[in-house]
């Protein structure tokens, strides 16, 4: 059967879908899925580093022993044991926190989702890192924010231009409703904020009265086990934690959630009840047996593991390939390394070529909700195996000598 159409009379899309379109990158990436090319793209773990039979063994005992809980509808807050097992998850990270104030979601894309439904009108401002997660972009834009992204450097978001920012704001009687931030391992920049600027943002955000939305898929995947002070730690009267169990279990498992205080964490219950009941409670029990019962610990070391040795030889392949106008960030941990361009290049016009020599990146302006990040691309390097990882890295250097050899010949320097 062929596909049908509505009548445009019947496709009435609600005002804050307006700006929702599916970008040309996405019409790029069906291509970038072929197996001849190498993707530095995607942000996906490395399931083969899991412990697949311990999974299914779990799995197995939790329909046959407990069926009659695991596939009915659950409560709205998430599984109770569960949520005792994610304290314990957050406790590795000195993060404090307690069961009753966790909201289990659908990962933390979801959790994004929910505190932006919860707080965000058209026009409210937020501000972020720049460049930020892009799934948080989409999220704070599908509620019509209006995102003002602070410049990072390697020690994270800009103090000084974030109390710029915050003063400008002030001489237009405006207040951001949240400050959104990835302090470790930021997904797409690969830099962890340092102890002075956690406190600094910390003490900014008690004086100028800021809610923080702290989100941390990776602070357990700290190359050498470095666990870095949660601004959750630092003030937890002001902050929305986000965890997820995607990067350090399985993201296929779907489980997330959200650390906050009681009034925020009753609307957020009804807001989760209101989007689809409930979480699976399948898939909330495996991963309560799984934490209870499997060495959650040495598993994420061998994540760890096998993310620093391929961060290491993107790292290697980098300095030997990449031309001496590039520069990029030396990542501790994550999955991510984010590369500036000479200025002159384009990283978004770039990726047809590079997906012609067979490699495919992030263009950086996917992690701008305005303009930024042009002469930017993200590499990831959790997925692809060390070699092809390095094959990929010599296919986008070849494309990148050729690009800047191009636009020197025409404007006489790529600077
Ligand atoms: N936040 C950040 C910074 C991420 O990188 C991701 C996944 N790429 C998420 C949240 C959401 O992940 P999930 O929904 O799988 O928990």
């Amino acid at each position: 059967m062929t596909e049908v159409n509505f009548h445009p009379n019947l496709v009435r899309f609600a005002e804050r879908t307006r700006g929702m379109t599916a970008s040309e990158i996405r019409a790029l990436f069906a291509v970038a899925s072929r197996p001849e090319i190498v993707s530095l793209a995607g942000g996906m773990p490395s399931i083969d580093s899991l412990d697949h039979a311990s999974v299914a063994e779990i799995s197995r005992h939790i329909i046959t022993d407990h069926g009659g809980v695991a596939l009915q509808y659950g409560g709205g807050q998430g599984h109770e044991p569960l949520r005792d097992r994610l304290v314990e998850v957050m406790a590795a990270e000195g993060i404090p926190a307690h069961a009753d104030e966790i909201v289990v979601t659908t990962g933390g894309q979801q959790a994004l989702d929910l505190v932006a439904k919860l707080f965000l009108d058209p026009g409210d401002i937020v501000l972020a890192e720049g460049p930020s997660y892009v799934g948080a972009l989409g999220a704070f834009a599908s509620y019509e924010a209006d995102v003002r992204q602070v410049p990072m450097d390697a020690e994270g978001m800009r103090p000084d231009l974030l109390a710029e920012e915050l003063q400008a704001l002030a001489r237009a009687g405006r207040r951001p409703k949240f400050l959104y931030t990835v302090p470790n391992h930021q997904n797409p920049a690969g830099v962890s904020m340092s102890h002075r600027r956690r406190q600094d943002l910390a003490d900014l955000c008690a004086r100028e009265d800021i809610l923080i939305l702290e989100d941390n898929p990776y602070g357990l995947l700290d190359f050498k086990a470095e666990v870095r002070t949660s601004l959750r730690a630092l003030v937890p009267e002001r902050v929305l934690y986000i965890g997820t169990l995607s990067k350090i279990l399985s993201p296929g498992i779907r489980v997330g959630w959200i650390v906050a205080p009681g009034a925020v964490r009753e609307k957020l219950i009804l807001l989760k009840e209101a989007a689809d009941l409930c979480q699976s409670n399948l898939t909330q029990m495996v991963a309560e047996r799984w934490i209870a019962t499997e060495d959650w610990e040495g598993q994420v070391a061998s994540f760890r593991e096998a993310y620093r040795e391929r961060c290491e030889a993107m790292l290697e392949e980098l300095e030997r390939e990449l031309p001496a106008s590039c520069r990029w960030s030396v990542p501790t941990g994550g999955f991510f390394v984010w590369v500036e361009l000479p200025k002159a290049i384009d990283a978004r016009e770039l990726l047809a070529k590079a997906l012609s020599e067979r490699v495919a990146y992030v263009p950086g302006a996917a992690f701008y909700a305005a303009e930024g990040g042009e002469n930017h691309l993200r590499l990831s390097f959790c997925y692809p195996t060390p070699e092809r990882i390095r094959e990929g890295v010599r296919r986008l250097a070849k494309v990148l000598r050729a690009e800047i050899e191009l636009v020197d010949a025409l404007y006489g320097g790529s600077q």
